[in-house]
């Protein structure tokens, strides 16, 4: 691990502890200082490039492919679901937090049959359960899941789940976007049709594009399937191999330093390293934090090494938006909570960030918890009771919904 190479962002730049756009090294912005021609033979290679790396970092066997598509990645995940599920297709989506109920807004959106598991905001779907929808809705052709729920963290079973569609014929398309770079993802150990990242997130490159990694055979079949121009995965795939080119202008700057990103990812020992970085700053912030009092929404088992969702302290003198200025003031943006229920914050452990910087963040929120005269960031009662509860039961009637 080469986390001594990690520098601070000069001073006045605050360090983004966020999910993406994240703190990316300073040699990936510098990237960006020059101008290259969409059309140009430079920049053509460089997309190439792009492609290749992603698909040795997904360890392709062949069966894939990867295309890249503007916009945030968002516009990736919809591109996906639109041009490569077919019309006549009906997906079960696991949802358990914002990503996963996004994707069922697509299809709603975009017309097409949908199943929606809900598993609420700190359960994670089990393959034995998706095995048991699966056998009993024989209409369903598709499964579509998210790698890590960003909006709690949580860190979804995936090789079971993949297991499940697998072992009962039907596809799977994956939400990897805060988890590829990071976690494993390679058709050895899960088998899928389809999976969605995007540039600023765990590459650490800077937002403007997302990429689709698909089966070749997947991509062939979708010709004429989107339910849109601009996001047609199968037409931006086509005009790539054939002419090197994007469709429409691409976001040069953002390739050039996403192509840095790579190299640094490379350098840094690939996939298993970051993983392990990754996971260090998240053990130092939750041991830091809880030092102060501080729970996590999720139980152990399921901490991601991506973020961590915090309650927020029950004591009244807390304020969430005081403590994040408290924090900004101290040079860190920590990111508001985006769950349905409880009342919470999150801190993320993605970017150039290293335990060193996670270590001085705890300080800054002993720091802020101070400044505020709370004594503790402890939660309230009722939501430690809500979580044991809600993780205690396996619930038999799982809320299933029919679009
Ligand atoms: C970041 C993220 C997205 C995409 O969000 P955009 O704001 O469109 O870039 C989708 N799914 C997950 C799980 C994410 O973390």
């Amino acid at each position: 691990m080469t986390t001594g190479r990690i520098l601070p962002p000069p001073s006045g730049e605050p360090c983004l502890l966020t999910p993406g756009p994240l703190t990316t090294a300073h040699s990936v912005k510098e990237a960006m200082l020059r101008d290259w021609g969409s059309w140009d033979g430079d920049f053509r290679a460089m997309t190439a490039r792009l492609r290749r790396e992603l698909l040795q970092i997904a360890e392709d066997d062949g069966s894939l492919d990867c295309v890249p598509m503007q916009g945030s990645g968002t516009f990736c995940v919809e591109a996906m679901l639109g041009s490569l599920i077919p019309h006549d297709g009906r997906t079960l989506v696991l949802s358990n937090g914002a990503y996963g109920q996004r994707m069922a807004a697509i299809l709603a959106r975009m017309g097409r049959a949908h199943v929606v598991l809900d598993k609420g905001d700190y359960l994670p779907p089990r393959g034995a359960q998706v095995a048991q929808i699966l056998a009993r809705d024989t209409t369903i052709t598709d499964v579509a899941v998210v790698h890590c729920e960003t909006s709690s963290g949580i860190l979804n079973p995936l090789r079971e789940i993949s297991d499940a569609a697998r072992a009962a014929g039907r596809r799977l398309w994956i939400d990897s976007m805060s988890a590829f770079g990071a976690l494993p993802l390679t058709p050895a150990e899960i088998t899928f049709e389809g999976f969605v990242s995007s540039a600023n997130k765990c590459i650490e490159g800077v937002p403007g594009f997302g990429f689709v990694i698909a089966r070749k055979e997947a991509l062939a079949r979708a010709r004429g399937n989107a339910h849109s121009l601009s996001l047609d995965l199968h037409d931006q795939w086509d005009y790539m191999n054939r002419t090197g080119q994007w469709r429409f202008t691409p976001p040069t700057h953002v390739v050039a330093a996403f192509l840095r990103a790579l190299k640094l990812h490379r350098e840094e020992g690939g996939v298993k390293a970051r993983a392990a970085r990754y996971a260090h700053n998240r053990d130092v912030l939750v041991a830091g934090m809880r030092a102060l009092g501080f729970e996590t929404l999720l139980s152990e088992a399921w901490l991601s090494p991506i973020i961590v969702t915090f309650f927020a302290p029950a004591h009244p003198a807390f304020d969430f938006q005081r403590f994040y200025d408290l924090m900004k003031q101290q040079g860190f943006i920590i990111y508001p909570g985006k769950l349905t229920r409880a009342n919470s914050f999150r801190i993320g452990c993605i970017g150039q960030v290293d335990a060193h910087v996670m270590r001085q963040v705890t300080r800054a929120a002993a720091e802020a918890l101070a400044a505020m005269g709370v004594p503790s960031g402890a939660p309230s009662p009722e939501a430690l009771q809500e979580r044991k509860r809600l993780s205690d039961c396996e619930r038999s009637e799982e809320q299933i919904s029919t679009h």
